[in-house]
């Protein structure tokens, strides 16, 4: 039985991943940071219906001791990297962190590996927010990076440091450059998840706007259950590599609303709100992914259009507040 250590467990692709791989036949370890809510940080493995199945390990990615302690004792052969301080507007609050979590956390790890696991496998969740201000359109693996953002900053770090340890010492690393990806386990801070909560809200009648920033951004959008098909296929080949992951086609925030508000019977102009509080100090204007590499190579192609996606969204955000709102439980904690 092939055993895999997934950090970042708890979080969107933690969870699409972990059922994937035990779907496969794989044992997870999934690394999880201590908090004082018990139960709560894994309710997206208790959605997917795989928390019985995935063994928890506790640790963080600030503390090398703790990783080498957990690669250690797990012996993985394949490690994937999903831990990050993950939002890009709290990166401008939380520079420190987000560069110690997403960034040395990836040196971290990569050095407990090459301490005591070096023949295993690794994959670094990088992601398209380092092409930032894009040098090119569509952007590909040979795409110059632009960061804007300390959170893209911390990324570019943990990308270099991925290709600088298969190059210094040979490990099998791999960095897939993720375009966004969602699903209805996405965080609901990310506007996908935002707009998809706030559009079930006001169907149910229990908010009557949504606060929105800057909706003329474009972003290539795909599943977060395609994409980490992709993170695996990169792992299974013979030579460590960078991949783009995308869908290769890209779409403006305020078009992305208009299908969310429309499966409703909504119309978006009646409850969106323009809030400049919310535009951030640096914008990405533009992502569009070529993923012709992974398309050859990987033999990956996504399957989800993003009317499916953002339909499923709405669903499921609809019944999980039709569900709290009938135990008198419905307003956002
Ligand atoms: P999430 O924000 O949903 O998950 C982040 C995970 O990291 C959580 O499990 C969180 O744990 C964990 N984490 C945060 N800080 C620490 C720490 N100090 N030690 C240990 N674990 C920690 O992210 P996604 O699942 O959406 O994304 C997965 C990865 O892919 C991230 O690295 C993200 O930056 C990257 N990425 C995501 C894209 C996307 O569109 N989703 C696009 C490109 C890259 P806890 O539950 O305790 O908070
Ligand atoms: P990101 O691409 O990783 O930053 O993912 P997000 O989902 O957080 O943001 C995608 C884009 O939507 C960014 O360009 C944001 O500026 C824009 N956006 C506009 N309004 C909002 C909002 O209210 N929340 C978030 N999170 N993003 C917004």
């Amino acid at each position: 039985m092939p055993r895999a250590l997934i950090t970042g467990v708890t979080g969107q692709d933690g969870a699409y991943l972990s059922q994937f791989l035990l779907g496969k036949g794989y044992e997870v370890f999934g690394l999880v940071r201590r908090s004082s809510h018990l139960g709560v940080a894994d309710h997206r493995l208790r959605w997917l219906g795989v928390v019985e199945q995935v063994r928890l390990v506790d640790g963080n990615m600030i503390d090398l001791s703790s990783l080498i302690r957990i690669v250690e004792r797990v012996q993985p052969d394949e490690i994937y990297n999903l831990a990050a301080q993950s939002f890009v507007a709290t990166s401008w609050d939380q520079p420190v962190v987000t560069a110690e979590v997403t960034g040395v956390g990836v040196i971290n790890l990569l050095e407990a590996m090459r301490a005591v696991a070096p023949r295993a496998r690794f994959y670094q969740a990088s992601s398209s927010e380092m092409f930032g201000k894009v040098q090119a359109t569509p952007q590909t693996e040979t795409t110059p990076f632009h960061p804007r953002s300390p959170y893209a900053v911390a990324k570019l770090f943990g990308h270099w440091a991925t290709v600088n340890y298969r190059e210094s010492f040979g490990l099998h690393a791999s960095s897939g450059i993720l375009f966004n990806h969602e699903s209805p386990l996405r965080g609901v801070e990310f506007v996908t998840r935002k707009v998809t909560d706030g559009v079930a809200r006001i169907k149910l009648g229990l908010e009557k706007e949504l606060r929105l920033g800057n909706i003329d951004v474009k972003r290539d959008w795909g599943h977060a259950r395609d994409y980490v098909q992709a993170m695996w296929l990169m792992l299974q080949q013979d030579e460590p590599g960078d991949y783009v992951i995308a869908t290769g086609r890209t779409t403006t925030v305020r078009d992305m609303c208009q299908i969310a508000f429309a499966h409703a019977g909504l119309s978006m102009e009646d409850h969106v709100r323009i809030d400049p509080a919310l535009y951030r100090p640096a914008e990405v204007d533009l992502l569009l992914g070529d993923a012709a590499k992974a398309r050859t190579k990987l033999g990956w192609t996504p399957t989800t259009s993003l009317e499916a996606l953002i339909r499923e969204m709405v669903d499921a955000d609809s019944e999980r507040l039709g569900s709290r709102r009938a135990d008198g439980s419905a307003r956002r904690d």
